[in-house]
């Protein structure tokens, strides 16, 4: 089962650190507040490591992203492919917060504990994480408590304010539309809208 409460709650404590919190959500800000993760794309790795980023492709098993996790320094390295037609931007926001939604939610150290992956490139296919990792990334990049406020109306209107695929803007909606239907406001959703609101006042 997705721990929706838990992950919930580390979308909040993210939007409280951020430095702006605007949309589409700024990745490197995000990145930089995690001390012990750090983040290069395919075609860096390629060039440092002499290799091609076919080579990268296949060592993370994932033409997107992955994360290579060191279990002694308990260190995270986020791995994306920049490329234009393998991975487009929204895509690639995407990943990086899908494989973020992974570290938050300590996927690879639990997977470390089995020792999975000798070489430290986890490869999760576990479906709960996966499910647990994409509700992160949709969450963290497209809340539903500021639709509302953000006047999100359409596919089109999640795509531009959110910078995510149309392929994932269409599943959010549909997503948004059902959520709406039954539901009561809880206390994490006014926490989210009232940290987005004092932001924006400070700005
Ligand atoms: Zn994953």
């Amino acid at each position: 089962m997705i721990r929706k409460h838990f992950i919930n709650n580390l979308v909040l404590q993210i939007y409280e650190q951020l430095p702006i919190l605007q949309f589409p959500i700024r990745m490197n800000d995000v990145y930089k507040l995690i001390l012990n993760c750090k983040y290069m794309s395919y075609q860096k790795f390629a060039y440092i490591n002499h290799c091609s980023i076919g080579d990268v492709i296949a060592i993370c098993n994932s033409k997107s992203g992955c994360t290579h996790y060191d279990p002694n320094k308990n260190r995270y390295l986020i791995l994306l492919n920049l490329s234009k037609t393998d991975n487009n931007y929204g895509r690639q926001r995407w990943t990086a917060a899908h494989e973020i939604g992974h570290i938050q939610c300590k996927h690879h150290l639990i997977m470390a504990l089995d020792k999975i992956a000798e070489n430290g490139f986890y490869q999760i296919t576990n479906p709960e994480y996966e499910a647990e990792a994409d509700y992160f990334a949709a969450t963290l990049l497209a809340p539903f408590p500021l639709f509302e406020i953000l006047q999100i109306k359409s596919v089109f209107d999640l795509q531009n304010t959110f910078g995510i695929s149309s392929e994932a803007a269409c599943v959010r909606y549909k997503e948004y539309l059902q959520w709406k239907k039954n539901h009561r406001k809880t206390a994490w959703e006014r926490k989210i809208i009232n940290c987005y609101k004092r932001k924006l006042n400070s700005l």
